[in-house]
């Protein structure tokens, strides 16, 4: 393990911590946020839903026509969709957090599921190296560093 893997995996840790912690004392807030964000979403695959013109609009401008992590075009996978790098169901309160969203197709996002973002570079780095590159750059350091502090 090289030493920015080393820090890196320091960082997940103590976010996760931290992130234990805030989960634990969920403020009414949150779960208005979380219950928002089932409003806002935007699929576009066989069917639009869940859609509305802001979160469209947030799709448009946070990608082309290509998944940044397997790098198909999106109507060949089905279309896009809104993923939270780190979870929703371990970060509620990141919902509607805009650091924490990106644009990845269908496949991608079922593949990716509910992991850690740690644990999902892991798992890419270990499966399908060749998307690694793709991922790594697309980590949400600003926001696990604010996290932090
Ligand atoms: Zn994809």
């Amino acid at each position: 393990m090289n030493l920015e893997e080393k820090e890196l995996r320091e960082l997940f840790e103590l976010v996760d911590r931290i992130g234990n912690k805030r989960y634990n004392r969920l403020t009414d807030e949150d779960f208005i946020n979380y219950r928002k964000f089932d409003y806002w979403r935007y699929v576009n695959g066989d069917h639009e839903c869940g859609t509305t013109q802001e979160s469209k609009d947030w799709v448009r401008e946070h990608s082309d026509w290509h998944c940044p992590i397997c790098g198909d075009r999106f109507s060949k996978k089905g279309g896009r969709t809104i993923d939270h790098k780190l979870p929703r169901s371990q970060y509620p309160w990141l919902s509607l957090e805009f650091k924490n969203l990106w644009v990845i197709c269908k496949p991608c996002n079922l593949q990716k599921g509910e992991m850690h973002w740690y644990e999902y570079e892991q798992y890419m780095l270990t499966h399908h190296p060749s998307s690694y590159e793709g991922i790594r750059i697309m980590r949400p350091t600003q926001l696990l560093q604010s996290l932090k502090n």
